[in-house]
């Protein structure tokens, strides 16, 4: 069984007293690590000690929206993935397609960042998904191979184990509209068969593959529910209590 995860993107949010404010409403839904789901929040970085701090020993799970792959030097601005680790993440997101748009991050660097991210023994979150000009022109899947191509250069498969893909398409991201249940079923579909042919029928069968994109209360069961969802990654929804923690329950429900 993949258990499955659901993931905040709190993005350009929170500040340091509604950040552990919203962990700890969280930590009444997880009080502890639960075999039935992984639930994982990722603030700004100035938060992330003091919400590392909040939700120390619960079933909530701290992660960094981004990194630099580099340990130390001249690169103003950047936080190393050793840092991230040093004020309690144990997850990374990256290639994030907010960072591919706007902050123009290539495949090549995305794909440094996740080595970096797994030799320091950092969880990856590695987010894939195409524009809607893609899905219109009928290149969502060539889109979804060159991202998980250049994003997994180098990666074996036992380093596979601390990755996890979440499949995001852009169109659906900020925006409302949501991927139906067979959408996001046929791209995770793709993904899996993508991961069996780069690595192997074990490495396929056990990579969680999240879906992210206006995940709401309202439509969490059914997207959760599909066979090769393991998971959300959820932005807006995530910084409310109230929103969250239904999508958590159908995290749960998903595999009851
Ligand atoms: C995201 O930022 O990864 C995301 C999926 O955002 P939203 O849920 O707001 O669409």
């Amino acid at each position: 069984m993949r258990r499955p995860i659901i993931a905040g993107n709190w993005k350009l949010n929170t500040c340091s007293e509604s950040g552990p404010a919203l962990v700890a409403a969280l930590k009444a839904e997880v009080p502890a690590p639960s075999d039935k789901v992984e639930v994982v929040v990722c603030p700004p970085y100035p938060y992330l000690g003091l919400v590392a701090a909040a939700a120390a020993g619960s079933g909530v799970e701290v992660g960094g929206q981004n990194a630099w792959h580099e340990t130390s030097g001249a690169f103003t601005g950047e936080v190393a993935c050793e840092m991230l680790q040093d004020v309690g993440c144990k997850w990374v997101v990256l290639g994030h397609s907010e960072r591919r748009q706007i902050n123009g991050e290539s495949d090549e660097l995305i794909n440094s960042k996740v080595r970096k991210a797994l030799d320091v023994g950092l969880k990856v979150i590695l987010c894939v998904g195409e524009l809607l000009e893609d899905r219109e022109g009928d290149r969502t899947e060539a889109v979804l191979k060159t991202q998980m191509t250049g994003g997994l250069v180098d990666v074996s498969a036992e380093q596979m184990a601390e990755v996890v893909i979440a499949y995001e398409p852009v169109w659906a991201i900020g925006t409302g509209k949501v991927a139906s249940d067979e959408q996001a079923e046929e791209a995770h579909k793709f993904l899996r068969g993508w991961l069996e042919g780069r690595f192997n029928g074990d490495v396929a069968g056990a990579t969680r593959i999240l879906y992210g994109g206006s995940v709401k209360p309202d439509n969490a069961n059914g997207l959760l529910g599909q066979p090769n969802v393991d998971g959300a990654l959820v932005g807006g929804a995530s910084l409310k209590a109230e929103l969250f923690i239904p999508i958590i329950q159908a995290g749960v429900a998903s595999v009851s």
